[in-house]
């Protein structure tokens, strides 16, 4: 570190932000970024962090990975768009054969590309529905699933997400996930389910039920193998749409190239973002192909969509988690992030709980015997960290989670280095 936090040209630049950035976009960290690489993020002060918060879950391949660098230009170079539904280009077909061959369905299946997570969210809805012809949709407690208005409606937090901004799209129900922490269990979790679908939304009127296989921003939640199984049957018994948000599951992070393959369940539509394209906006839902051909023609799209540059870089990133062998990297470092955890677990009874899957973790932070969400600890773990160069970020309901979102091609050096940058971070704040 060669600065306090912030640094001095970092607070010049926020001073500034204040005056001509709207407020709601509120900042995590007060540090500016100048130049990230593979793991590491270098601030305008000249302070180098390792990033554990990896853009949100977007960096599985690591800041400014150079063969995602230099499709881009490549791509840049020839086009930077047309609208694909005006004027098509092969870069999208090819990179969605690419993905769906990889993605876990059975039959014959089929892509649309959008922007953002929110996007593909949307759209998964609208195939659900068109396909269906109903309109219910259930999504669970600690849910995540985007900012605009029906992926907003499927959000479960409600502040700061959707406090002050309703009314909301309605048929959306919410049924309990199963968090055994908290004392739901994936039977007790099921059983409400089943009791919503009896008394109070009747199956035949639900399109789809969306679930995130381990909660992101709900704070790394799994949802176990049974309760996706069960799920499954559920669906295919009453003809509900079964749609994965793999947004921040994907792309290796878990140990898989998608959390599902974990349960061997077979979506029926899946989204997908975040780490696709290593930053770059774009996001995909993949589906049944009867399911994603059920919308009139036209009825899906949008002028940005699937825009060549982000698929230039998402099939880069594809050959660099296949040659690099990220995804078994992701269960390597995840075994060795979570044996820290668990000794730190030991020591500071304030971590309730350790839990995720492959190198998606999280500790929860809580106090009291009642085992309180504690998220001015977590607060206080992550500015700790800073100071100490590890970029840590917050989850949960309560926001007492910190959760593991590194690039997968971190080294082992770097991952020690993180780990002991907040374990100090942790002795300080919970001794
Ligand atoms: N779904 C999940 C599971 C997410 O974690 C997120 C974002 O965190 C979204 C959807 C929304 O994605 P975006 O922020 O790209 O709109």
């Amino acid at each position: 570190m060669q600065t306090e936090i912030p640094g001095p040209r970092s607070r010049e630049i926020l001073l500034r932000k204040e005056r001509v950035v709207a407020d709601p976009l509120a900042l995590y960290l007060p540090i500016v970024a100048a130049q990230g690489r593979g793991a590491t993020l270098t601030d305008v002060d000249g302070n180098t962090f390792i990033d554990f918060a990896g853009g949100v879950g977007c960096l599985n391949v690591g800041h400014a990975h150079p063969r995602v660098v230099d499709a881009v230009q490549k791509q840049a170079a020839r086009f930077l768009h047309t609208d694909f539904t005006i004027l098509p280009y092969d870069v999208y077909i090819t990179y969605a054969e690419r993905l769906l061959a990889l993605a876990p369905f059975s039959g014959p299946a089929k892509a649309a590309f959008f922007n953002a997570g929110t996007e593909a969210v949307e759209n998964a809805v609208k195939f659900a529905r068109a396909y269906t012809k109903r309109s219910g949709v259930i999504a669970f407690e600690n849910a995540f699933h985007g900012r605009t208005l029906m992926s907003l409606s499927l959000t479960a937090k409600y502040s700061p997400y959707k406090a002050g901004l309703g009314p909301f799209a309605p048929e959306v129900y919410r049924a309990p996930f199963p968090y055994e922490y908290r004392g739901v269990t994936p039977a007790d979790a099921f059983r409400a389910l089943e009791r919503m679908l009896a008394t109070y939304v009747p199956a035949e009127t639900v399109a789809a039920i969306i679930i995130e296989p381990v909660q992101g921003e709900g704070g790394f939640i799994p949802a176990s193998g049974e309760y996706l199984r069960a799920l499954r049957q559920l669906c295919d018994e009453t003809g509900i749409v079964l749609i994965v948000d793999e947004v921040q599951t994907g792309f290796g992070r878990t140990g898989k190239l998608f959390a599902i393959e974990h349960a061997e369940v077979e979506p029926d539509l899946m989204t997908v973002a975040k780490s696709i394209a290593a930053g770059l906006p774009l996001s995909a839902v993949l589906g049944k192909a009867e399911i994603m051909d059920a919308p009139a023609e036209g009825a899906v799209g949008g002028t940005y969509v699937g825009n060549p540059v982000a698929l230039a870089a998402a099939s880069a990133v594809l050959d660099v988690i296949q040659d690099e062998g990220l995804v078994d990297r992701a269960q390597r470092i995840g075994e060795v992030i979570r044996g820290r955890m668990l000794a730190w677990q030991q020591r500071h009874p304030q971590i309730g709980d350790v839990r995720g899957l492959g190198a998606m973790l999280a500790l929860e932070l809580v106090e009291g015997f009642r085992a309180e969400p504690a998220p001015d600890l977590a607060t206080a773990i992550a500015e700790e960290a800073a100071e100490r160069g590890l970029l840590l970020l917050k989850a949960g309901t309560y926001s007492n989670c910190i959760r593991v979102l590194c690039p997968l091609v971190i080294s082992d050096a770097e991952v020690e280095e993180a780990l002991d940058a907040w374990e100090e971070a942790l002795d300080e704040v919970l001794a």
